[in-house]
């Protein structure tokens, strides 16, 4: 992992009940997020957190659409969208920043997809492509040149957050071992070969060995780091050295 500088942000991305084992859009393992997150966050100056927002009756919930089925993809005009089931309906209890989620070093919630007919992967850019959500113009009246996007999902909001800082002109990395797919489609392959073409992966091989020497290299024997075996990492773990169970299970 690079050295953390002051201009860097911990990007905390959706860590929300709905997105987590028992909620209404569950990404596999994703709870197991936390721990190493909450961990992060004590190597940054500064951590900031979006969360997904969303009217009742979104323009990306299937059931807003007659015959449609979660997962189906359509045209909402802006370009193709995956439908999902209803989640992260604004003041329901699935869509508050998780409970076990650390909040007092989060300096700013970016709220997103609260706009009726767009939805929003990217911290930065709504998926219309055009509507900003304020965090690139956040970024730079306070100085941050990079950003280290961590959470939930790997393949869709925490990806995008990155592709979309990059494009706006900021460094930006993504902590595989501290986020989790949807794996939907394709989408986890996708992600990581867009993000293996990006040059992250180095620096997440070394993030994950910090974190816990030896479930990373479990982690990411053979592939490569990015590849990594997202499903088959074996444990992700928040402890910052090596850990009685990884020890034990070498
Ligand atoms: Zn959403």
């Amino acid at each position: 992992m690079p050295r953390i500088e002051a201009s860097d942000l911990l990007l905390v991305v959706d860590i929300q009940p709905d997105f987590c084992p028992g909620g209404a859009l569950p990404v596999p393992g994703g709870d197991a997020v936390i721990a190493p997150v909450n961990a992060l966050m004590d190597r940054f100056r500064h951590v900031a957190a979006t969360q997904d927002w969303h009217p009742a009756g979104h323009a990306s919930f299937a059931s807003s659409h007659r015959g449609r089925q979660p997962f189906d993809v359509i045209d909402l005009g802006y370009g193709p969208q995956t439908l999902w089931p209803d989640h992260c309906v604004q003041g329901t209890p699935g869509a508050a920043l998780h409970a076990a989620l650390r909040q007092e070093p989060i300096e700013l919630i970016v709220r997103k997809g609260f706009r009726p007919d767009v939805d929003s992967y990217s911290a930065f850019v709504e998926n219309d492509r055009a509507t900003p959500t304020g965090l690139a113009g956040y970024m730079r009246e306070r100085g941050f040149r990079r950003v280290l996007c961590a959470g939930l999902a790997l393949d869709y909001c925490v990806r995008w957050s990155v592709e979309d800082a990059r494009r706006l002109g900021f460094e930006a990395l993504a902590v595989v071992d501290a986020s989790r797919a949807i794996d939907q489609a394709g989408s986890l392959g996708e992600a990581l070969a867009a993000m293996r073409k990006a040059g992250v992966g180095d620096r997440l091989r070394i993030q994950a060995r910090r974190l816990c020497r030896r479930a990373a290299a479990q982690a990411f024997r053979g592939e490569g780091a990015v590849a990594g075996r997202q499903a088959g990492v074996p444990a992700i773990c928040g402890r910052r050295q090596d850990c009685a169970r990884h020890s034990r299970s070498e």
